[in-house]
Protein backbone atom coordinates (compact mmCIF):
# COMPACT_ATOMS: atom_id res chain seq x y z
CA UNK A 1 0.00 0.00 0.00
CA UNK A 2 1.13 3.44 -0.94
CA UNK A 3 1.90 6.60 1.75
CA UNK A 4 1.15 9.63 1.98
CA UNK A 5 2.51 11.46 4.39
CA UNK A 6 0.85 15.02 5.58
CA UNK A 7 2.78 17.16 7.04
CA UNK A 8 1.01 19.66 9.06
CA UNK A 9 -2.81 19.06 11.31
CA UNK A 10 -4.07 23.01 10.79
CA UNK A 11 -7.23 23.42 8.37
CA UNK A 12 -5.16 22.23 5.48
CA UNK A 13 -3.73 18.97 6.78
CA UNK A 14 -7.01 17.66 8.51
CA UNK A 15 -9.20 18.86 5.57
CA UNK A 16 -6.85 17.05 2.89
CA UNK A 17 -6.71 14.01 5.52
CA UNK A 18 -10.39 13.36 5.84
CA UNK A 19 -10.56 14.03 2.32
CA UNK A 20 -8.36 11.93 0.85
CA UNK A 21 -9.11 9.03 2.84
CA UNK A 22 -12.80 9.26 2.67
CA UNK A 23 -12.48 9.09 -1.24
CA UNK A 24 -9.78 6.42 -1.37
CA UNK A 25 -10.42 4.25 1.85
CA UNK A 26 -14.18 3.70 1.78
CA UNK A 27 -13.99 0.14 0.53
CA UNK A 28 -10.35 -0.79 0.84
CA UNK A 29 -7.29 0.71 1.77
CA UNK A 30 -5.28 2.09 -1.42
CA UNK A 31 -3.25 4.39 0.41
CA UNK A 32 -1.80 5.01 4.22
CA UNK A 33 -2.61 8.52 5.02
CA UNK A 34 -0.94 9.89 7.93
CA UNK A 35 -0.83 13.58 9.37
CA UNK A 36 2.19 14.73 11.38
CA UNK A 37 1.78 18.00 13.30
CA UNK A 38 3.94 19.63 15.56
CA UNK A 39 2.53 20.47 19.12
CA UNK A 40 5.48 22.94 19.80
CA UNK A 41 4.50 24.90 16.54
CA UNK A 42 0.69 24.87 16.64
CA UNK A 43 -1.47 26.17 14.32
CA UNK A 44 -2.30 29.30 12.66
CA UNK A 45 -5.88 29.33 14.60
CA UNK A 46 -7.51 32.21 12.51
CA UNK A 47 -10.13 32.10 9.33
CA UNK A 48 -13.13 31.50 10.90
CA UNK A 49 -15.46 32.27 8.30
CA UNK A 50 -16.42 30.10 4.79
CA UNK A 51 -18.28 30.62 1.66
CA UNK A 52 -21.19 28.36 1.13
CA UNK A 53 -19.86 25.55 -0.42
CA UNK A 54 -17.73 24.10 2.04
CA UNK A 55 -21.26 22.71 3.38
CA UNK A 56 -20.70 20.26 0.66
CA UNK A 57 -17.53 19.32 1.60
CA UNK A 58 -18.22 18.62 4.96
CA UNK A 59 -21.56 16.96 4.10
CA UNK A 60 -19.50 14.83 1.60
CA UNK A 61 -17.22 13.73 4.18
CA UNK A 62 -20.45 12.79 5.70
CA UNK A 63 -20.03 14.64 9.41
CA UNK A 64 -23.20 15.52 11.09
CA UNK A 65 -23.96 18.86 10.72
CA UNK A 66 -25.49 19.79 14.03
CA UNK A 67 -22.38 17.82 15.46
CA UNK A 68 -20.27 20.31 13.33
CA UNK A 69 -21.92 23.44 14.80
CA UNK A 70 -22.13 22.74 18.34
CA UNK A 71 -18.55 21.34 18.53
CA UNK A 72 -16.81 24.30 16.46
CA UNK A 73 -19.50 26.46 18.24
CA UNK A 74 -20.33 27.88 14.90
CA UNK A 75 -22.93 30.37 13.67
CA UNK A 76 -24.77 30.58 10.14
CA UNK A 77 -23.72 32.73 7.53
CA UNK A 78 -25.00 34.25 4.60
CA UNK A 79 -22.94 36.96 2.97
CA UNK A 80 -20.70 39.53 3.64
CA UNK A 81 -21.42 43.02 4.27
CA UNK A 82 -19.04 45.52 3.10
CA UNK A 83 -18.86 49.02 4.92
CA UNK A 84 -17.23 52.17 4.18
CA UNK A 85 -15.48 51.01 1.28
CA UNK A 86 -17.36 53.91 -0.43
CA UNK A 87 -16.87 57.43 0.34
CA UNK A 88 -20.69 58.54 2.21
CA UNK A 89 -23.03 59.40 0.44
CA UNK A 90 -25.75 62.02 1.79
CA UNK A 91 -24.25 61.78 4.82
CA UNK A 92 -24.98 58.11 5.17
CA UNK A 93 -22.41 55.26 5.54
CA UNK A 94 -21.97 53.12 2.09
CA UNK A 95 -23.02 49.55 2.48
CA UNK A 96 -23.70 46.77 0.34
CA UNK A 97 -23.78 42.90 0.96
CA UNK A 98 -22.61 40.23 -0.83
CA UNK A 99 -24.88 37.01 -0.36
CA UNK A 100 -24.10 33.87 -1.67
CA UNK A 101 -27.76 33.68 -3.44
CA UNK A 102 -28.10 33.50 -6.97
CA UNK A 103 -30.41 35.63 -9.43
CA UNK A 104 -33.20 34.19 -9.89
CA UNK A 105 -34.24 33.80 -13.79
CA UNK A 106 -37.58 35.90 -14.16
CA UNK A 107 -39.16 36.27 -17.35
CA UNK A 108 -36.81 37.45 -20.34
CA UNK A 109 -34.29 38.46 -17.76
CA UNK A 110 -33.12 37.12 -14.63
CA UNK A 111 -33.67 39.75 -11.76
CA UNK A 112 -30.54 41.42 -11.70
CA UNK A 113 -31.25 43.35 -14.99
CA UNK A 114 -35.17 43.52 -14.13
CA UNK A 115 -33.85 45.69 -11.17
CA UNK A 116 -31.35 47.94 -13.23
CA UNK A 117 -34.53 48.32 -15.64
CA UNK A 118 -37.00 49.13 -12.88
CA UNK A 119 -37.32 52.35 -10.60
CA UNK A 120 -35.93 51.38 -7.79
CA UNK A 121 -32.34 51.35 -9.70
CA UNK A 122 -33.01 55.08 -8.28
CA UNK A 123 -34.09 54.60 -4.45
CA UNK A 124 -33.11 50.74 -3.63
CA UNK A 125 -29.67 49.22 -2.61
CA UNK A 126 -29.04 46.30 -5.21
CA UNK A 127 -28.56 43.41 -2.99
CA UNK A 128 -31.92 44.19 -1.42
CA UNK A 129 -33.52 44.33 -4.50
CA UNK A 130 -32.12 40.83 -6.12
CA UNK A 131 -32.27 38.56 -3.13
CA UNK A 132 -33.43 37.09 -0.26
CA UNK A 133 -30.65 37.09 1.95
CA UNK A 134 -30.08 41.13 2.72
CA UNK A 135 -33.80 40.90 4.22
CA UNK A 136 -33.24 37.69 6.13
CA UNK A 137 -30.28 39.46 7.98
CA UNK A 138 -32.44 43.24 8.25
CA UNK A 139 -34.91 41.14 10.66
CA UNK A 140 -32.33 38.99 11.97
CA UNK A 141 -33.03 35.94 10.71
CA UNK A 142 -31.01 32.60 9.92
CA UNK A 143 -30.70 30.94 6.13
CA UNK A 144 -33.04 27.97 7.52
CA UNK A 145 -36.76 27.16 8.39
CA UNK A 146 -37.55 25.05 10.98
CA UNK A 147 -37.61 21.88 8.13
CA UNK A 148 -34.59 22.91 6.93
CA UNK A 149 -32.30 19.72 6.14
CA UNK A 150 -29.07 19.28 7.55
CA UNK A 151 -26.51 21.45 4.79
CA UNK A 152 -29.58 22.93 3.38
CA UNK A 153 -31.01 25.91 4.13
CA UNK A 154 -33.66 28.50 2.65
CA UNK A 155 -30.81 30.88 1.08
CA UNK A 156 -27.49 29.40 0.40
CA UNK A 157 -24.95 29.74 3.33
CA UNK A 158 -21.53 28.72 5.33
CA UNK A 159 -20.54 29.03 8.64
CA UNK A 160 -18.87 31.52 10.71
CA UNK A 161 -16.29 28.43 13.05
CA UNK A 162 -13.98 28.11 15.34
CA UNK A 163 -10.63 27.70 13.67
CA UNK A 164 -9.12 25.60 16.30
CA UNK A 165 -12.41 23.96 17.28
CA UNK A 166 -12.43 22.71 13.15
CA UNK A 167 -9.08 21.31 13.36
CA UNK A 168 -9.12 19.11 16.51
CA UNK A 169 -12.53 18.54 15.32
CA UNK A 170 -11.29 17.25 11.68
CA UNK A 171 -8.95 15.51 13.51
CA UNK A 172 -11.25 13.18 15.47
CA UNK A 173 -13.47 12.54 12.83
CA UNK A 174 -10.04 11.61 10.43
CA UNK A 175 -8.40 9.45 12.71
CA UNK A 176 -11.30 7.44 13.76
CA UNK A 177 -11.78 6.79 10.25
CA UNK A 178 -8.58 5.15 9.70
CA UNK A 179 -6.09 8.07 9.73
CA UNK A 180 -2.28 7.83 11.22
CA UNK A 181 -1.69 10.72 13.79
CA UNK A 182 1.57 11.58 14.65
CA UNK A 183 2.93 14.71 16.96
CA UNK A 184 6.51 15.67 16.60
CA UNK A 185 8.42 18.36 15.08
CA UNK A 186 9.98 18.04 11.55
CA UNK A 187 13.82 19.28 12.02
CA UNK A 188 15.02 17.85 8.50
CA UNK A 189 13.74 17.19 5.05
CA UNK A 190 15.82 15.57 2.65
CA UNK A 191 15.09 15.33 -0.95
CA UNK A 192 16.54 13.51 -4.13
CA UNK A 193 16.24 14.38 -7.86
CA UNK A 194 13.36 16.87 -7.18
CA UNK A 195 11.67 14.97 -4.70
CA UNK A 196 11.21 14.32 -1.13
CA UNK A 197 12.01 10.78 0.42
CA UNK A 198 11.97 11.64 4.04
CA UNK A 199 11.21 13.95 7.08
CA UNK A 200 13.19 13.52 9.83
CA UNK A 201 12.17 14.56 13.71
CA UNK A 202 14.63 14.10 17.00
CA UNK A 203 13.87 10.86 16.96
CA UNK A 204 12.53 9.46 13.71
CA UNK A 205 12.58 9.03 10.18
CA UNK A 206 9.64 9.00 8.03
CA UNK A 207 9.50 7.89 4.45
CA UNK A 208 6.33 8.29 2.37
CA UNK A 209 5.60 7.75 -1.71
CA UNK A 210 3.68 11.31 -1.40
CA UNK A 211 4.36 13.84 0.59
CA UNK A 212 1.39 16.74 1.65
CA UNK A 213 3.19 20.14 2.76
CA UNK A 214 0.69 21.65 5.06
CA UNK A 215 3.09 23.33 6.49
CA UNK A 216 1.45 27.08 7.05
CA UNK A 217 3.16 29.77 5.52
CA UNK A 218 6.93 28.32 5.87
CA UNK A 219 5.80 25.79 2.96
CA UNK A 220 8.94 23.34 4.83
CA UNK A 221 8.73 20.69 2.34
CA UNK A 222 8.05 22.16 -1.14
CA UNK A 223 10.66 25.04 -0.50
CA UNK A 224 13.30 22.63 -0.48
CA UNK A 225 12.40 21.58 -4.24
CA UNK A 226 12.11 24.67 -5.94
CA UNK A 227 13.73 27.90 -5.39
CA UNK A 228 12.03 31.01 -6.37
CA UNK A 229 9.19 29.13 -6.62
CA UNK A 230 6.72 32.23 -5.40
CA UNK A 231 3.91 34.21 -7.31
CA UNK A 232 3.92 37.71 -5.06
CA UNK A 233 0.46 39.44 -5.61
CA UNK A 234 1.18 42.37 -3.06
CA UNK A 235 2.05 44.79 -6.24
CA UNK A 236 -2.03 44.45 -6.04
CA UNK A 237 -3.25 43.17 -2.92
CA UNK A 238 -0.53 44.95 -0.43
CA UNK A 239 -2.40 44.17 2.85
CA UNK A 240 0.28 41.52 4.36
CA UNK A 241 -0.19 41.99 8.00
CA UNK A 242 -3.15 41.38 10.33
CA UNK A 243 -3.88 42.08 14.38
CA UNK A 244 -6.76 39.24 15.59
CA UNK A 245 -8.63 40.37 18.85
CA UNK A 246 -11.34 37.97 20.17
CA UNK A 247 -14.26 39.61 21.95
CA UNK A 248 -16.74 38.59 24.47
CA UNK A 249 -20.46 39.30 24.37
CA UNK A 250 -22.50 41.30 26.42
CA UNK A 251 -25.84 40.43 27.01
CA UNK A 252 -27.45 42.86 23.88
CA UNK A 253 -24.91 41.85 21.38
CA UNK A 254 -26.70 40.55 18.50
CA UNK A 255 -25.01 37.80 16.92
CA UNK A 256 -24.58 38.62 13.25
CA UNK A 257 -25.99 36.03 10.37
CA UNK A 258 -23.02 37.27 8.43
CA UNK A 259 -19.40 38.73 8.08
CA UNK A 260 -18.92 42.40 8.44
CA UNK A 261 -15.56 43.64 6.41
CA UNK A 262 -15.26 47.50 7.38
CA UNK A 263 -12.95 49.24 5.62
CA UNK A 264 -10.32 51.18 7.62
CA UNK A 265 -7.73 53.43 6.97
CA UNK A 266 -5.05 50.95 5.75
CA UNK A 267 -7.17 47.95 4.73
CA UNK A 268 -10.00 46.66 7.06
CA UNK A 269 -11.30 44.77 9.76
CA UNK A 270 -13.39 41.55 10.34
CA UNK A 271 -16.51 40.68 12.64
CA UNK A 272 -17.47 37.40 12.77
CA UNK A 273 -19.74 36.22 15.03
CA UNK A 274 -19.38 33.12 16.75
CA UNK A 275 -21.92 31.50 19.08
CA UNK A 276 -20.04 32.13 22.17
CA UNK A 277 -17.54 35.23 21.12
CA UNK A 278 -16.55 37.60 18.31
CA UNK A 279 -13.49 37.13 16.38
CA UNK A 280 -12.00 40.83 15.34
CA UNK A 281 -9.22 41.45 13.52
CA UNK A 282 -7.75 44.37 11.07
CA UNK A 283 -5.76 43.25 7.57
CA UNK A 284 -3.27 46.20 7.15
CA UNK A 285 -0.73 46.97 4.13
CA UNK A 286 2.58 46.51 6.61
CA UNK A 287 4.57 49.06 4.57
CA UNK A 288 2.10 51.92 5.65
CA UNK A 289 1.34 50.85 8.89
CA UNK A 290 3.31 49.75 11.78
CA UNK A 291 2.12 47.06 14.19
CA UNK A 292 1.00 49.31 17.03
CA UNK A 293 -0.86 51.87 14.83
CA UNK A 294 -2.83 48.47 13.36
CA UNK A 295 -3.86 47.35 17.05
CA UNK A 296 -4.53 51.34 18.11
CA UNK A 297 -6.78 51.72 15.12
CA UNK A 298 -8.50 48.02 15.62
CA UNK A 299 -9.19 48.65 19.49
CA UNK A 300 -10.97 52.24 18.69
CA UNK A 301 -12.53 50.59 15.96
CA UNK A 302 -13.88 47.88 18.32
CA UNK A 303 -14.66 50.02 21.23
CA UNK A 304 -14.75 48.95 25.02
CA UNK A 305 -15.29 45.39 24.20
CA UNK A 306 -11.42 45.32 23.18
CA UNK A 307 -10.23 46.04 26.96
CA UNK A 308 -8.16 43.83 28.84
CA UNK A 309 -7.99 41.10 25.40
CA UNK A 310 -4.68 40.08 23.64
CA UNK A 311 -3.85 41.13 19.92
CA UNK A 312 -2.18 38.34 17.77
CA UNK A 313 -0.12 39.93 15.14
CA UNK A 314 0.19 37.94 12.27
CA UNK A 315 2.44 38.54 8.79
CA UNK A 316 1.02 37.06 5.69
CA UNK A 317 2.43 36.07 2.10
CA UNK A 318 0.01 37.35 -0.34
CA UNK A 319 0.51 35.42 -3.67
CA UNK A 320 1.14 31.75 -4.58
CA UNK A 321 3.37 28.55 -5.76
CA UNK A 322 4.25 28.87 -9.26
CA UNK A 323 4.84 25.06 -9.23
CA UNK A 324 2.35 23.71 -6.03
CA UNK A 325 3.27 19.86 -6.80
CA UNK A 326 6.39 19.10 -7.62
CA UNK A 327 8.15 15.38 -7.86
CA UNK A 328 6.39 13.71 -4.82
CA UNK A 329 5.32 16.99 -3.14
CA UNK A 330 2.10 18.88 -3.13
CA UNK A 331 1.63 22.16 -1.18
CA UNK A 332 -1.48 22.48 0.25
CA UNK A 333 -3.62 25.23 2.11
CA UNK A 334 -1.11 28.50 2.85
CA UNK A 335 1.90 26.70 1.92
CA UNK A 336 0.17 26.59 -1.43
CA UNK A 337 -0.75 30.13 -1.49
CA UNK A 338 -2.92 32.71 0.22
CA UNK A 339 -4.84 35.71 -0.62
CA UNK A 340 -6.00 38.08 2.05
CA UNK A 341 -9.40 36.80 3.36
CA UNK A 342 -11.65 39.60 2.40
CA UNK A 343 -14.04 36.97 0.60
CA UNK A 344 -13.70 33.62 3.18
CA UNK A 345 -11.45 31.94 0.34
CA UNK A 346 -8.76 29.95 2.58
CA UNK A 347 -10.85 26.59 3.69
CA UNK A 348 -12.91 27.00 0.04
CA UNK A 349 -9.26 26.73 -1.92
CA UNK A 350 -8.29 23.93 0.37
CA UNK A 351 -11.33 22.29 -0.23
CA UNK A 352 -10.24 22.58 -4.04
CA UNK A 353 -6.82 21.49 -3.83
CA UNK A 354 -8.03 18.39 -1.88
CA UNK A 355 -10.82 17.15 -4.40
CA UNK A 356 -8.38 18.13 -7.15
CA UNK A 357 -5.83 15.93 -5.57
CA UNK A 358 -7.71 12.92 -5.08
CA UNK A 359 -8.70 12.90 -8.63
CA UNK A 360 -5.39 13.58 -10.26
CA UNK A 361 -3.76 10.67 -7.69
CA UNK A 362 -6.18 8.35 -9.00
CA UNK A 363 -4.54 8.03 -11.85
CA UNK A 364 -2.49 5.17 -11.82
CA UNK A 365 0.26 6.98 -13.60
CA UNK A 366 1.58 9.81 -11.96
CA UNK A 367 3.10 11.65 -14.71
CA UNK A 368 4.22 14.80 -15.32
CA UNK A 369 0.98 15.35 -17.44
CA UNK A 370 -0.59 14.84 -13.78
CA UNK A 371 1.70 17.56 -12.24
CA UNK A 372 0.94 19.94 -15.07
CA UNK A 373 -2.90 19.77 -14.63
CA UNK A 374 -2.81 19.87 -11.23
CA UNK A 375 -0.62 23.20 -11.46
CA UNK A 376 -2.68 24.76 -14.00
CA UNK A 377 -5.66 24.45 -12.83
CA UNK A 378 -4.08 25.82 -8.86
CA UNK A 379 -2.78 28.71 -10.00
CA UNK A 380 -6.02 29.04 -12.09
CA UNK A 381 -7.96 29.13 -8.83
CA UNK A 382 -5.52 31.64 -7.42
CA UNK A 383 -5.03 34.23 -10.45
CA UNK A 384 -9.41 33.91 -10.62
CA UNK A 385 -9.75 34.94 -7.06
CA UNK A 386 -6.93 37.48 -7.19
CA UNK A 387 -8.75 39.49 -9.78
CA UNK A 388 -12.39 39.45 -7.75
CA UNK A 389 -10.59 40.64 -4.95
CA UNK A 390 -8.83 43.36 -6.66
CA UNK A 391 -12.10 44.47 -8.17
CA UNK A 392 -12.89 45.17 -4.64
CA UNK A 393 -10.46 47.75 -4.10
CA UNK A 394 -10.22 49.18 -7.53
CA UNK A 395 -13.65 50.42 -7.64
CA UNK A 396 -13.48 52.49 -4.70
CA UNK A 397 -13.89 56.68 -4.73
CA UNK A 398 -11.75 56.40 -1.55
CA UNK A 399 -9.07 58.57 -1.96
CA UNK A 400 -8.26 59.87 1.45
CA UNK A 401 -4.75 58.63 2.23
CA UNK A 402 -2.11 56.75 -0.24
CA UNK A 403 -3.46 53.36 0.71
CA UNK A 404 -6.59 54.42 -1.17
CA UNK A 405 -5.24 55.97 -3.91
CA UNK A 406 -2.90 52.69 -4.30
CA UNK A 407 -6.00 50.34 -4.02
CA UNK A 408 -7.72 52.56 -7.04
CA UNK A 409 -4.55 51.89 -8.94
CA UNK A 410 -4.33 48.23 -8.12
CA UNK A 411 -6.44 47.33 -11.20
CA UNK A 412 -3.52 48.38 -13.58
CA UNK A 413 -1.63 45.28 -12.43
CA UNK A 414 -4.48 43.11 -13.29
CA UNK A 415 -4.96 44.26 -17.07
CA UNK A 416 -7.52 41.79 -18.00
CA UNK A 417 -9.66 43.16 -15.06
CA UNK A 418 -9.21 46.62 -16.49
CA UNK A 419 -10.03 45.35 -20.03
CA UNK A 420 -13.71 43.74 -18.87
CA UNK A 421 -14.55 46.68 -16.32
CA UNK A 422 -14.31 49.03 -19.43
CA UNK A 423 -16.66 46.14 -20.95
CA UNK A 424 -18.80 46.07 -18.22
CA UNK A 425 -19.55 50.14 -18.60
CA UNK A 426 -21.21 49.24 -21.51
CA UNK A 427 -23.13 46.22 -21.27
CA UNK A 428 -23.87 43.84 -18.38
CA UNK A 429 -21.16 41.45 -16.87
CA UNK A 430 -22.29 37.37 -17.49
CA UNK A 431 -20.93 34.26 -17.19
CA UNK A 432 -19.13 34.67 -20.35
CA UNK A 433 -17.06 37.67 -19.94
CA UNK A 434 -15.03 35.57 -16.88
CA UNK A 435 -15.27 31.94 -18.55
CA UNK A 436 -11.79 30.62 -19.47
CA UNK A 437 -10.25 31.34 -16.14
CA UNK A 438 -11.45 28.73 -12.90
CA UNK A 439 -14.49 30.35 -11.94
CA UNK A 440 -15.48 28.08 -9.38
CA UNK A 441 -16.35 30.20 -6.42
CA UNK A 442 -17.44 33.55 -7.93
CA UNK A 443 -19.16 34.05 -11.39
CA UNK A 444 -20.77 37.27 -13.11
CA UNK A 445 -23.55 37.15 -9.86
CA UNK A 446 -20.41 37.63 -7.00
CA UNK A 447 -19.05 40.18 -9.99
CA UNK A 448 -22.32 41.96 -10.25
CA UNK A 449 -23.26 42.62 -6.79
CA UNK A 450 -20.00 43.96 -6.21
CA UNK A 451 -19.43 45.69 -9.33
CA UNK A 452 -23.44 47.31 -8.86
CA UNK A 453 -22.52 47.41 -4.99
CA UNK A 454 -19.82 50.10 -5.43
CA UNK A 455 -21.90 51.79 -8.06
CA UNK A 456 -20.06 50.20 -11.57
CA UNK A 457 -23.01 50.19 -14.00
CA UNK A 458 -23.46 49.11 -17.26
CA UNK A 459 -25.08 52.12 -19.62
CA UNK A 460 -28.65 50.05 -21.23
CA UNK A 461 -30.56 50.66 -24.10
CA UNK A 462 -33.49 48.22 -23.76
CA UNK A 463 -36.99 48.30 -23.91
CA UNK A 464 -39.28 47.30 -21.01
CA UNK A 465 -42.62 47.28 -20.28
CA UNK A 466 -43.96 48.53 -17.15
CA UNK A 467 -46.33 45.62 -16.86
CA UNK A 468 -43.42 42.99 -17.12
CA UNK A 469 -41.24 45.47 -14.68
CA UNK A 470 -44.30 44.88 -11.95
CA UNK A 471 -44.84 41.42 -11.94
CA UNK A 472 -41.41 40.59 -11.86
CA UNK A 473 -41.29 43.25 -8.60
CA UNK A 474 -44.11 41.74 -7.27
CA UNK A 475 -43.05 37.92 -7.70
CA UNK A 476 -39.80 38.56 -6.03
CA UNK A 477 -41.13 40.29 -3.25
CA UNK A 478 -43.58 37.43 -2.65
CA UNK A 479 -40.47 34.99 -2.72
CA UNK A 480 -38.47 37.44 -0.02
CA UNK A 481 -41.73 37.51 1.91
CA UNK A 482 -42.23 34.03 2.11
CA UNK A 483 -38.26 33.17 2.78
CA UNK A 484 -38.31 35.72 5.67
CA UNK A 485 -42.09 34.37 7.32
CA UNK A 486 -40.42 30.35 7.48
CA UNK A 487 -36.68 31.41 8.32
CA UNK A 488 -36.04 30.64 12.55
CA UNK A 489 -34.53 33.98 14.29
CA UNK A 490 -30.62 33.19 13.86
CA UNK A 491 -29.98 33.66 17.73
CA UNK A 492 -33.09 30.91 18.62
CA UNK A 493 -31.58 28.45 15.98
CA UNK A 494 -28.01 29.53 17.64
CA UNK A 495 -29.46 29.12 21.20
CA UNK A 496 -30.71 25.28 20.21
CA UNK A 497 -27.18 23.83 20.66
P1 LIG B 1 -1.51 26.37 9.73
O1 LIG B 1 -2.77 26.59 10.45
O2 LIG B 1 -0.41 27.36 9.96
O3 LIG B 1 -1.00 24.94 10.13
C1 LIG B 1 0.32 24.55 9.94
C2 LIG B 1 0.54 23.19 10.54
O4 LIG B 1 1.86 22.77 10.22
C3 LIG B 1 0.43 23.13 12.06
O5 LIG B 1 -0.24 21.97 12.45
C4 LIG B 1 1.87 23.05 12.51
O6 LIG B 1 2.00 22.36 13.72
C5 LIG B 1 2.47 22.25 11.37
N1 LIG B 1 3.92 22.44 11.27
C6 LIG B 1 4.57 23.57 10.92
N2 LIG B 1 5.92 23.34 10.96
C7 LIG B 1 6.07 22.05 11.34
C8 LIG B 1 7.18 21.22 11.60
N3 LIG B 1 8.43 21.69 11.50
N4 LIG B 1 6.97 19.95 11.99
C9 LIG B 1 5.70 19.46 12.12
N5 LIG B 1 4.61 20.19 11.90
C10 LIG B 1 4.79 21.48 11.52
N6 LIG B 1 -9.62 31.33 5.74
C11 LIG B 1 -10.96 31.23 5.62
O7 LIG B 1 -11.46 30.28 5.02
N7 LIG B 1 -11.77 32.18 6.17
C12 LIG B 1 -11.30 33.25 6.83
O8 LIG B 1 -12.08 34.07 7.31
C13 LIG B 1 -9.90 33.39 6.94
N8 LIG B 1 -9.36 34.44 7.60
C14 LIG B 1 -8.01 34.53 7.72
C15 LIG B 1 -7.47 35.63 8.38
C16 LIG B 1 -6.09 35.76 8.47
C17 LIG B 1 -5.51 36.97 9.13
C18 LIG B 1 -5.24 34.76 7.92
C19 LIG B 1 -3.76 34.90 8.01
C20 LIG B 1 -5.78 33.66 7.30
C21 LIG B 1 -7.16 33.54 7.18
N9 LIG B 1 -7.73 32.45 6.53
C22 LIG B 1 -9.08 32.37 6.38
C23 LIG B 1 -6.91 31.36 6.01
C24 LIG B 1 -6.92 30.20 6.98
O9 LIG B 1 -6.51 30.64 8.25
C25 LIG B 1 -5.97 29.14 6.48
O10 LIG B 1 -6.32 28.80 5.17
C26 LIG B 1 -6.09 27.91 7.34
O11 LIG B 1 -5.83 28.24 8.66
C27 LIG B 1 -5.15 26.84 6.88
O12 LIG B 1 -3.94 26.97 7.45
P2 LIG B 1 -2.90 25.81 7.23
O13 LIG B 1 -3.46 24.55 7.76
O14 LIG B 1 -2.42 25.83 5.84
O15 LIG B 1 -1.67 26.30 8.14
Amino acid sequence: MKKILIVGGGSSGWMTAIYLNRYFNQNRSNFEITVLESDDIGILGVGEATVHSIRFFFAAMGLDERELIEETNATYKTGIMFKNWMKPENGQTHEYFHPFEPNDQTDRFDVSTHWMLGERFQSERYDEGVCASSHLIKSHLSPKSKNSRPYSGLVPYGYHIDAVLMARFLRRKATEAGVLHIVDTVTKVKTEKGSVTAVFTDSKMLEADIFIDCTGFKGLLIDQLQAENWESFEDVLPCNRAVAIQVGYTEQTDIKPYTLATALDYGWAWEIDLANRRGTGYVYDGSLLSKEDAERELRAHIGEASKGCTAKHLEMKIGCRKQFWIGNCIAVGLSGGFIEPLESTGLHIINIGAKLLSTHLSSSDLNNNVRLSYNKAMSGVYQDLKQFIVLHYCLTDRDDNAFWRKAQASVNGCPSLGEKLGVWRSKICEYLDLAGGYTTTFTDENYRYVLYGMGHFPSLSLDVDVAELERTRDAHDKKVAEICHQAVPHKDLISEY
